[in-house]
């Protein structure tokens, strides 16, 4: 059995022989600000208070006025070349990374469904107060420009489902301008829907209120959660209609624009780079390169012979690090294209994901995947597939020896994946230091969870709940992820060797590990079935519950009376099974 259970849904297919050549260390993405340091109420209180004073501290040097608000876009349009043909019409797109693409206003009436204080306050140093402006309605979904705004849209192609796809860029994202902020962190600002670009295609340029919803929620919750994400400001909806085939079944309906406002340190895609490679433009994949690794790799040595081998081997390390963080808290992207994938390893383009229920490697969150080629379980090996396109890429602009060099880097990501999900499902049981029995005994939970079909974030935010008493007497009538998992024929033995691990851990209490399972086992995510209730009611003009999901999810690790009332952390609904999502946004 135990070796059985070895056969982890994590394990990748590719064999993989680990090395050191310029493996970095992983960086630890859980930034302390994303976390309560306590489940108790009145830790909560006091970390409510934290956050409530460093807001009063900041509060006077927050903007009221928008016209103050600047963005630039002058490092971007002197570093990259722009398109030299003008005009928002669709066309295959040379020589540049950029075209200037003017947003099509949403029509009105306009309403500001959502607005994330969190980022206006802490990124954009504006007041939350501006949102409820006029004008910010207007900036915030592209019918007025922000002060130093050059909107642009971004040129990049991609391997779609597998197959190289050419041209794609961003058809319905503009970006805004870049802000440089009190912190003195840069971060780019991009609106999501807000009309046609050179790359739109055939598509509309829009986005409708059920995937800006999505998005808005799911970006933040992701953030909130640790894992490494772009972020959503504003969620403006309109009455502008949009006609969509939600499941590509024929069934047209008219659904309402929105605009979401997201940001990022950078949008640059694998796609960004495959395009310059793919069509020769050397010289400009070279000044790409040269640009990203100058604004967002500074420990990299521009005059390093070495520095795109440097580059590549840290987006190595860090896409392992990032699948891994989705897999720790369920989450499957649903379209792991090469376009979808960041260069500075954050997740972007939220569209058809899902948070897995049922523990099932074979979770599909996109029913459009019917090879379930973005099944939860093969993320990790996708991650390889888009790292080994990104290789393609750099091809040109490294030597013979590089590119043998950047294979052998390669062949270490299967490790560094392994490695850190072995640490983060370790941390998720609560263990300390190294036993050699430890991955058996993590791939034989999952295993009983996946005969079980327990649920996988409420089994382990269970197992940080469950009292000594519990544990020891097998009682888990409260605890339902729990309590169907304990049905399984092996949860005995388990439990066992589960204890006795536990009781070997020097300095340690049965509250400390509870303390530190609960800071890493969310209690709250995005279900579908959470965000659809939320979209149904946004639909109709009731923006109460997107507020409410925003508000809990910016809290996943602490029990929170309002979320346990609305059934967030209980067994989902029955109406939940039906849910399907698609690519159609
Ligand atoms: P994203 O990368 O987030 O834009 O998501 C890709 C999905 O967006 C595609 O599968 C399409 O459903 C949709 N899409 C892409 N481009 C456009 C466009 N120009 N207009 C409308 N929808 C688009
Ligand atoms: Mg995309």
């Amino acid at each position: 059995m135990w070796s059985t259970c070895t056969a982890l849904v994590f394990a990748l297919v590719a064999a993989s022989s680990f090395t050191s050549v310029y493996v970095l260390e992983f960086c630890q993405n859980i930034s302390p600000e994303c976390h309560s340091d306590d489940n108790t109420a009145s830790n909560s209180q006091s970390s409510l208070h934290t956050v409530k004073s460093k807001w009063t501290l900041n509060a006077s040097s927050l903007m009221h006025d928008l016209n103050q608000f600047r963005v630039s876009c002058k490092k971007l349009l002197e570093a990259l070349p722009i398109d030299k043909v003008d005009g928002n019409f669709v066309r295959t797109v040379k020589n540049c990374i950029f075209s200037k693409s003017i947003p099509t206003p949403l029509k009105g009436p306009l309403r500001l469904a959502a607005a994330c204080k969190d980022v206006i306050e802490g990124i954009l140093d504006l007041d939350a107060s501006v949102t409820r402006s006029g004008d910010f309605l207007h900036y915030a979904s592209g019918g007025r420009l922000l002060p130093g705004s050059v909107p642009l849209a971004h040129r990049y192609g991609g391997h779609q489902f597998g197959y190289w796809a050419g041209q794609l860029g961003d058809g319905r994202a503009h970006f805004l301008g870049q802000y440089s902020n009190k912190k003195g962190e840069v971060w780019e600002l991009q609106l999501k829907g807000s009309g046609k670009t050179p790359y739109s295609r055939s598509g509309d340029g829009r986005a409708v209120i059920r995937s800006s919803v999505r998005e808005f929620l799911c970006s933040e919750a992701m953030h909130f959660l640790g894992v490494p994400t772009s972020r959503a400001a504003s969620l403006i909806v309109s009455e502008e209609p949009v006609l969509r085939d939600q499941f590509y079944n024929g069934n047209v309906k008219a659904e309402r624009g929105a605009v979401v406002l997201r940001l990022a340190k950078s949008w640059f895609r694998i796609g960004s780079l495959e395009i310059l490679s793919q069509s020769g433009e050397i010289d400009l994949l070279r000044k790409l390169l040269n640009f990203v690794i100058d604004e967002h790799f500074p420990f990299i040595n521009p005059d390093n012979p070495e520095k795109y081998l440097v580059f590549f081997s840290t987006v190595v390390n860090e896409t392992a690090d990032l699948i891994a963080q989705w897999m720790s808290v369920g989450f499957a992207h649903g379209v792991c294209n090469t376009d979808n994938f960041s260069i500075l390893s954050i997740t972007i383009d939220y569209g058809p994901f899902g948070f897995m229920e049922s523990y099932n490697p074979n979770f599909i969150p996109n029913t459009s995947d019917d090879e379930g080629r973005y099944s939860i379980g093969a993320q990790a090996n996708i991650g390889l597939f888009n790292l080994e396109k990104l290789l393609v890429a750099l091809i040109p602009v490294l030597t013979q020896t590089q590119q043998k060099q950047a294979k052998i880097i390669l062949k270490g990501y299967a490790n560094i994946y392994q490695m850190r999900v072995h640490q983060i499902f370790k941390a998720k049981l609560g263990l300390l230091g190294e036993d050699e029995d430890d991955n058996d005994l993590i791939a034989f939970l999952l295993k009983m969870m996946e005969d079980t079909e327990s649920d996988f974030t409420m089994t382990f935010r269970e197992l940080s709940e469950v009292s000594a008493n519990q544990l020891l007497n097998r009682n888990f009538t409260q605890m339902w992820a729990l309590d169907d998992l304990s049905h399984h024929k092996h949860f005995s033995d388990w439990l066992n060797k589960y204890l006795f691990r536990l009781s070997r851990q020097q300095d340690d209490s049965h509250l400390d590990r509870q303390h530190r399972m609960k800071n890493v086992n969310p209690r709250y995510v995005l279900r579908n079935w959470m965000a659809e209730s939320a979209i149904r009611k946004a639909e109709r003009n009731d923006f109460s519950e997107v507020e409410l999901l925003h508000h809990i999810l910016s809290s996943p690790f602490v029990t929170q009376e309002t979320a346990e009332e609305a059934g967030y952390a209980a067994r989902p609904p029955q109406w939940a099974r039906r849910l399907k999502v698609s690519c159609s946004s």
